[in-house]
């Protein structure tokens, strides 16, 4: 009698238990809340080209991914990054009400989830498409495994590749290393429109991620690279911010030059990687940028300089 009492109080507080758990349990991270469905707008940047907005990733209560391009093309719509896992359908949905043209392609500009998240939610008809260090850097993630697989782009390019003519057109190119080792720039020639993807995602350190081959050391001369090949352009669909010109591009650059020398003159010098990321501030120099990304970017930087 006395045992099943005890066997009794101990179910029932592990039942207790397991509710409390399941109560704290944050919901499931994939897909809109109604705060970042209310952030993510199409708007129009140039005639056929658009941009759904997904938002700064410093509020995760607001995030919905990266910036997303969307080109209305002739034959069917291109879609350039499809933000976290979970928002292929609101994409969707923002899409008709600017066309009822169906999707045909999804270009990644880099292997991020924020990225390439919703890849799998479209059709397998879709043709995706990367940078081939992109492929091989998606191939690493769980996401893409196994089922996820369908996910993963099926064309890659190495320096450039061209897509459709005119009005239509869009070049990838990729100049080199810096966000990633496989980051895609995309010209949207007639519409004199560039997308940066996380080459350019905030006016703050960029995230130099080393397991998919970033560099800072190297991330200035990249910038400058697509700045030249910018010349006709006058508009800029970055990462994670609103609108942008090829000034502030170059001025990006600049940025990155005396990012790598303060970490150069701090290490010749003796100064800790924390000690020159506590120090080192950019930001009188650039009016509106921040340096709360600048810890890590110094690290990496830091120990990239041998
Ligand atoms: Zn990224």
């Amino acid at each position: 009698m006395r045992r099943a009492i005890v066997v009794g109080i101990l179910i029932a507080a592990g039942a207790l238990s397991m509710a409390a758990a399941a109560y704290q349990q944050p919901p499931a991270p994939s897909g809109p809340t109604p705060a970042s469905l209310a952030a993510t707008k199409i708007e129009k940047v140039k005639d056929n080209l658009y941009m759904i907005t997904g938002s700064d990733p410093t509020d995760r209560s607001l995030f919905a991914g990266g910036n997303t391009g969307v080109l209305v093309t002739d034959t069917g719509v291109i879609v350039v990054d499809t933000k976290l896992a979970g928002w292929g359908q609101v994409l969707l949905d923002r899409i008709k009400t600017v066309t009822d043209k169906p999707v045909t392609t999804i270009i990644n500009t880099h292997t991020h989830g924020d990225h390439t998240g919703s890849n799998n939610m479209f059709p397998a008809t879709v043709e995706i498409i990367a940078h081939e260090n992109t492929k091989a850097n998606m191939e690493k993630m769980d996401a893409f495994k196994g089922d996820g697989a369908k996910g993963l782009p099926k064309k890659t390019y190495k320096d450039k590749m061209t897509l459709g003519s005119g009005k239509n057109r869009l070049d990838l190119y990729y100049f080199g290393r810096g966000h990633t080792n496989g980051d895609t720039w995309i010209i949207y020639p007639s519409l004199r429109v560039m997308q940066t993807g996380d080459m350019f995602a905030w006016k703050d350190a960029p995230l130099l991620d080393k397991a998919n081959g970033g560099s800072g050391v190297e991330y200035a001369a990249t910038v400058r690279k697509a700045v030249a090949a910018a010349g006709n352009v006058d508009t800029l669909i970055v990462g994670h911010s609103p609108l942008r010109t090829v000034a502030e591009l170059k001025e990006y650059a600049q940025y990155m030059d005396d990012m790598v020398n303060e970490v150069k003159k701090a290490k010749a010098a003796g100064t800790s990687a924390k000690d020159a990321a506590a120090s080192i501030d950019l930001t009188t120099k650039y009016k509106g940028y921040k340096k709360e990304r600048q810890p890590a970017a110094v690290q990496v930087i830091y120990d990239e300089l041998k």
